[in-house]
């Protein structure tokens, strides 16, 4: 039964998730590589470490939250050494299918448990403790992380008990997620560009059977012009590069999902990489 969890990254993500471990009464200890990100979560009751090997050094659980394999990689190669046993490590950043192999071994090299854990929800429910846990792994491992699953969502679909079985659910939600966004730009654009007022896109699918909370959601920010980070286009980006892979690797045709990343890609360079996907709308012009 975890008491003590070290959340590694405090972005958009691992700040809502830290905040919703302190709700539910964990002791939580957070780092960040940019310190001024990590230290407002103290005044929620979080410890502040200045290094990740001292924050994973009397966990229970680890969650990493960071950006890509990379990321997680390189600091988890730093801190793992510095875990206990039995320290169980839950891994929901958005890695791929190579990605958490490769962490999975880095786990058992250092003879620690792992969790393939990546998370369906934005900025709010991570915020909220509202997430959709995807979880692959060993089920041994379940009572041992379980308090933190249910503190930082409502929900975990136990995919399977394979470290990638998480990642394989998440990579198809991912794919719709990222498509119907690139498609609502591209109606918004379309509408926009032949001289329609775009609301009367939303106006017309609301309610029906071809709307979604998801395209009036970002369909209203593309018009209003809003897009502080919920789901970053940096981010869109490299999962559209994860989910062309998957879809290679299964023998599946990836060129929806190419187009979507060529599409993103071009948003992100025209310097809209900082801003939520739904910046993509740009990419239409
Ligand atoms: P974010 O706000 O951009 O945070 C990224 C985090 O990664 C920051 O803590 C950043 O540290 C850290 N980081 C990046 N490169 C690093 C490196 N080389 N070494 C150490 N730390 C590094 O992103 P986010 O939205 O929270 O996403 C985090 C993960 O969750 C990603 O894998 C994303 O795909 C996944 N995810 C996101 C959402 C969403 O809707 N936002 C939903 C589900 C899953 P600094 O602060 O120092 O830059």
């Amino acid at each position: 039964m975890a008491s003590s969890v070290a959340v590694l990254g405090t972005g958009i993500m691992g700040a809502g998730m830290a905040r919703s471990l302190l709700r539910a009464g964990l002791d939580v200890t957070v780092w960040n590589r940019s310190a001024e990100k990590a230290r407002p979560l103290a005044e929620d009751g979080a410890k502040v470490a200045a290094d990740a090997a001292d924050a994973v050094s009397s966990a229970d659980v680890i969650v990493t939250m960071l950006f890509d394999v990379n990321a997680v990689a390189e600091v988890m190669g730093r801190a793992l050494a510095a875990s206990r046993e039995p320290a169980v490590w839950a891994q929901t950043s958005t890695v791929g299918l190579a990605g958490t192999q490769q962490l999975a071994e880095l786990a058992g090299r250092h003879g620690r448990g792992y969790l393939d854990a990546p998370v369906l929800g934005t900025r709010q429910p991570a915020e909220q403790g509202e997430l959709i846990v995807l979880a692959g792994g060993p089920r041994e491992l379940e009572p041992r992380v379980a308090p933190v699953f249910e503190a930082i969502g409502h929900q975990t679909i136990w995919v399977g008990d394979k470290a990638g079985d998480g990642h394989r659910l998440k990579l198809a939600l991912n794919s719709w997620v990222l498509s119907i966004t690139a498609a609502t730009g591209q109606a918004i654009a379309l509408a926009r560009d032949l001289g329609v007022d775009p609301q009367l896109f939303l106006d017309a699918i609301g309610g029906g059977a071809t709307d979604s909370p998801y395209a009036q959601l970002k369909g209203k920010a593309m018009i209003n012009g809003e897009f502080e980070p919920a789901f970053g286009l940096a981010g869109a980006v490299k999962d559209a590069g994860l989910i062309v892979d998957a879809l290679g690797a299964a023998g599946d045709d990836p060129s929806l999902m190419q187009a979507v990343h060529h599409l993103m890609s071009a948003a992100a360079e025209a310097g809209y990489a900082d801003d939520d996907m739904a910046a993509v709308v740009h990419a239409f012009r």
